[in-house]
């Protein structure tokens, strides 16, 4: 019988996967198991939210790629793993047995201070159900006079969106709806040069985006701050840190002390060694690597190498993530700033810049590979 290689979740680095085994499939059966048909690209969604994408430009369609990689598509969620046992259990009831497994399922946003404000509280993530959203947001913010949207989080997510909901609010011409961003006590943008933060502040000055720094808790008005003040939210927004999928606390895989897959050099578990995950859903017990796309996509063709050779015996690589990741943060209008390690630039060549490597990662994974 063929061994089975089952791919939980869609994510950014299991679309190299998808790819190399179009190009060159080792003899095994595979399943994918994704709750959607469809993979919504973060880095463009500020970009969709003011008009610059239509929602099929950020959209990646998982079924061409799987059925260039003969892979069997199963639309469900995760939501155990027994690895002892080689079984991942899935929503609809059904069980897999595998050979190997490969885990790209991404992270939540933490939400749990926020929670007390209701149905005011949006979480970006799921990105599907925030994009549903969105449109609604726009459409009560032109209604009603004094529209206030609170984007809570201060890092890369929380700026790019705050920024993208003014100068929607603008495009739409919602004249009396402002917009809030609030960041820890730490500042925006921890982890990147003052130059970037000081770049961004001055522009979410010139914008008239109020920056607050403080712990922010839900309440059923909006939103109270550690600092004492209170402020009336029609809409918050979390883009607040990363917590594991609480599925993952039904595994018996070695997480770390938050929760998350820890995993080695070689993106392997270090429980199980058939089980391999990239990105947001787990960790390096070896280096210390921020959850973002950019390391995502980056470990996605040493994903592949590792299942192919885990499967045939082969030897496996190791991800060497580059000392320095490129970030570019949409800033609302055709108009971005690059983050390089100490170095940062600005300027509506950014954004283009940002938008042909955009474009060519969504073009890359449009074309059906043989
Ligand atoms: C607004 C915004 C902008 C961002 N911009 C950038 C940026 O410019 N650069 C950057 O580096 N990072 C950026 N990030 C961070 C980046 O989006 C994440 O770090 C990245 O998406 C993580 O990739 P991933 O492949 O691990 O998971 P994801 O991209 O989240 O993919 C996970 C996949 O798994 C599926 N899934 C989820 N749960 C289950 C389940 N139970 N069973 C099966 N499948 C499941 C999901 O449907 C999804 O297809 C941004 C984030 C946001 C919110």
């Amino acid at each position: 019988m063929k061994q089975r290689l089952v791919l939980a979740g869609g994510g950014h680095a299991q679309l190299s996967v998808l790819t190399a085994l179009a190009r060159k499939s080792p003899n095994v059966e595979v399943v994918l198991v994704t709750p959607n048909t469809h993979q919504i690209y973060s880095g463009m969604l500020p970009g969709w939210m003011v008009g610059h994408y239509k929602k099929e430009d950020c959209c990646i369609d998982l079924r061409p790629l799987a059925d260039a990689a003969r892979v069997r598509l199963v639309l469900a969620n995760m939501i155990g793993i027994n690895a002892d046992h080689k079984c991942v259990e899935l929503s609809d009831g059904s069980h897999f047995e595998y050979d190997a497994l490969s885990i790209n399922a991404g992270s939540e946003i933490n939400t749990s201070w926020l929670e007390a404000a209701g149905e005011r509280l949006l979480s970006v993530k799921p990105l599907d159900n925030f994009v549903q959203r969105w449109p609604k947001i726009l459409a009560a913010a032109l209604q009603q006079d004094d529209y206030q949207l609170v984007v809570v989080g201060g890092g890369a997510a929380g700026v790019e969106l705050a920024f993208a909901a003014q100068y929607a609010f603008i495009k739409q011409r919602c004249k009396h709806a402002s917009v809030a961003l609030i960041a820890s006590q730490q500042g925006i943008l921890p982890g990147h040069s003052t130059g970037v933060k000081v770049r961004s502040r001055r522009l979410l000055e010139q914008r008239g985006i109020t920056l607050f720094q403080a712990q922010a808790v839900g309440t059923a008005e909006g939103i109270t701050l550690s600092s004492g003040e209170s402020l009336r939210a029609d809409c918050i927004i979390a883009a607040t840190g990363a917590r594991p999928p609480a599925w993952l606390r039904n595994t018996d895989l070695k997480l770390d002390e938050q929760g998350y897959i820890l995993v080695d050099a070689q993106q392997r578990s270090l429980s199980h060694p058939n089980v391999f995950a990239a990105g947001d859903v787990c960790i390096r017990q070896d280096i210390r690597l921020a959850r973002s796309g950019v390391h995502a996509v980056f470990t996605g063709p040493v994903l592949a190498h590792n299942l192919f050779a885990s499967i045939c015996g082969q030897k496996l690589r190791s991800y060497r993530p580059r000392k320095r990741s490129l970030y570019l943060l949409a800033t609302g209008p055709r108009h971005a700033i690059a983050s390089w390690g100490i170095a940062s630039v600005q300027g509506r060549w950014v954004w283009h810049w940002k938008n042909w490597i955009d474009r060519g990662f969504m073009r890359k994974y449009s074309v059906v590979h043989h």
